[in-house]
């Protein structure tokens, strides 16, 4: 399947999801945020299952991680995020 391919299929059932939330009464901004957030959710999980360490992604002018302060080199291997709900470093 190619990326275009994926997108297509992606879209249809997406407005969907987005015409049903807005037809209970959500804009169709806070519709996306909706549906950003389960994915959020639905990728922590995945990465909880997997073990994947996910730190939250230094602020601007910062070399600290905010979830356990510290450097991002010292954790290489880890993944980072600017998305609060997929964090899942516990700060040791
Ligand atoms: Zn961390």
């Amino acid at each position: 399947m190619t990326n275009d391919e994926i997108d297509q299929a992606i879209k249809e059932p997406i407005e969907r999801i987005g015409s049903a939330l807005v037809g209970a009464g959500r804009s169709r901004h806070q519709a996306l945020q909706d549906i950003r957030r389960v994915v959020n959710r639905f990728e922590a999980e995945m990465n909880k299952e997997e073990g994947v360490i996910v730190h939250r992604c230094p602020p601007i002018g910062s070399n600290e991680m905010p979830c356990c302060g510290r450097s991002p080199f010292a954790r290489m291997a880890d993944r980072m995020t600017l998305e609060d709900g997929l964090v899942s470093c516990d700060g040791k």
